[in-house]
């Protein structure tokens, strides 16, 4: 004869066995953490370099606009006061209130402009020319 054990009794160990193994898994372990910790760590390790080389892409970017801007006002300077190709404008002749441009642009990475002849290209100490 076999030992009969009522359904309802079956149903509550059961229950109570899913009770005990929710409660252990409430917790992060030390392993879970780990993981993400490392996760996050490589997502940085991908994005970082990324920010940065595109910090750099927008200065260049930035800075040779200004210097063909340089290069067009030093054309219209020389255009309107009947100089050569081998003349150069000094910061004052370009810059200034009642100047071609209001103010002398800086180079977002922190280079100092030469303008150079009216035929030359203006240079960065940084970036170099804009061609
Ligand atoms: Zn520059």
């Amino acid at each position: 004869m076999t030992k009969h054990v009522p359904a309802t009794r079956t149903k509550r160990k059961a229950t109570v066995d899913m009770q005990r193994k929710a409660s252990v898994r409430g917790a992060f372990t030390l392993v879970e953490i780990m993981i993400v910790v490392a996760i996050i760590g490589l997502l940085a390790a991908v994005a970082i370099p990324n920010v940065v080389s595109q910090r750099k892409k927008a200065q260049l970017q930035a800075c040779k606009l200004n210097m063909k801007t340089f290069k067009m006002v030093k054309g219209q300077w020389a255009l309107e006061q009947k100089k050569s190709d081998t003349d150069v404008p000094t910061d004052a002749d370009i810059f200034g209130l009642d100047k071609y441009i209001e103010k002398k642009p800086d180079c977002p990475a922190g280079g100092t402009y030469t303008l150079g002849a009216v035929a030359e290209q203006p240079n960065c100490s940084i970036h170099g020319t804009a061609e």
